[in-house]
């Protein structure tokens, strides 16, 4: 990547201590919701261009997004994968967000933290606390309920 884009990127997104989204505001998105800039003569997705930046190594790997924000380039949730990774995640948040209204999905703090600390399988620990295994997934992998975590 030419110096002037890095220079950019680092102007445009200062990301440390951001744990939320970075919308950018500054570029037209395409038709699909990414932000786009024109980087060596070639339209490019900037959360593309921040992921290869991050992750100079990832090739023709996909930059995926873990927070389903197309507009957001904030490196810390965008991450080099494959399209198979890229569709499992979907299908993952998709049954997460469905488990969301159920009142058995509801979960205590403390809870939470028992499914962290939890030594049996995602399925075992699912079955008893009543809850999505995709719920289970995204403790486990400190996507969701993160506050808990500053006391782990
Ligand atoms: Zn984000």
């Amino acid at each position: 990547m030419p110096r002037k884009q890095i220079t950019w990127i680092k102007q445009k997104a200062p990301y440390e201590g951001l744990s939320d989204c970075m919308i950018c505001t500054s570029h037209r998105s395409n038709n699909y919701g990414y932000p786009q800039i024109t980087a060596n003569g070639k339209v490019t997705s900037i959360s593309r261009l921040v992921c290869q930046r991050f992750n100079p190594d990832m090739g023709e790997l996909h930059s995926l997004h873990s927070c389903d924000n197309r507009s957001c380039i904030n490196p810390d949730h965008i991450r080099p994968g494959t399209r198979l990774e890229n569709l499992a995640d979907k299908s993952a948040r998709g049954r997460a967000a469905k488990g969301e209204g159920l009142p058995q999905s509801k979960l205590t703090e403390e809870q939470a933290l028992q499914i962290y600390n939890s030594t049996e399988s995602f399925r075992e620990t699912a079955k008893s606390f009543g809850v999505a295994l995709s719920t289970v997934y995204y403790i486990k992998i400190r996507r969701n309920w993160k506050h808990i975590h500053a006391s782990i």
